[in-house]
C-alpha cells in the first residue's frame, strides 16, 4: 500500500520537476549573480525530496527508486562541470554535492 506521505512527495516532485526543468537554464542563470550556498539537508524542499549530501546515506527503504551509482554527478539536472558543489535546476540559488542524491534524480541523456 502506498502511504499518503509518499503520494504527497510524488506530487511535490512532479510539480517541482515540471516547473523547474522548463525553467532550468533561466533558473540557473537567474541565480548566477548572487553567491550560492550549499543546500541544507534540512531545507523543507530538500527534506521532501530526500536530498542527501552523500548518496551512500540514502535509505533505500524510504526511497526505493534509488539505485547504486545514482548521484548528483550522474543526474541530468546538475550543472555540467567537475566541481564538488554545483547548481541544480531543482534548487535554484543553491549548490548541491556531486556525491549527493535526491528523489528528483533523472538519467542524463534520457529522452523526455
Ligand atoms: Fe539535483 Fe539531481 Fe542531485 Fe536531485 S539528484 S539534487 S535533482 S542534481
Amino acid at each position: 500500500m502506498i502511504s499518503r506521505r509518499r503520494v504527497l512527495k510524488g506530487a511535490l516532485l512532479a510539480i517541482l520537476i515540471g516547473h523547474r526543468v522548463v525553467r532550468g537554464p533561466r533558473a540557473l542563470a537567474a541565480s548566477s549573480g548572487a553567491p550560492r550556498k550549499p543546500l541544507d539537508e534540512h531545507d523543507a524542499t530538500a527534506q521532501a525530496l530526500g536530498y542527501r549530501q552523500d548518496a551512500r546515506s540514502v535509505d533505500p527503504q524510504e526511497f526505493p527508486t534509488w539505485r547504486r551509482g545514482q548521484s548528483c554527478s550522474t543526474c541530468a539536472l546538475i550543472e555540467v562541470g567537475t566541481a564538488r558543489m554545483r547548481g541544480c535546476t531543482l534548487f535554484p540559488g543553491k549548490l548541491v554535492s556531486a556525491a549527493g542524491w535526491c528523489s528528483g534524480w533523472q538519467q542524463r541523456g534520457a529522452k523526455p
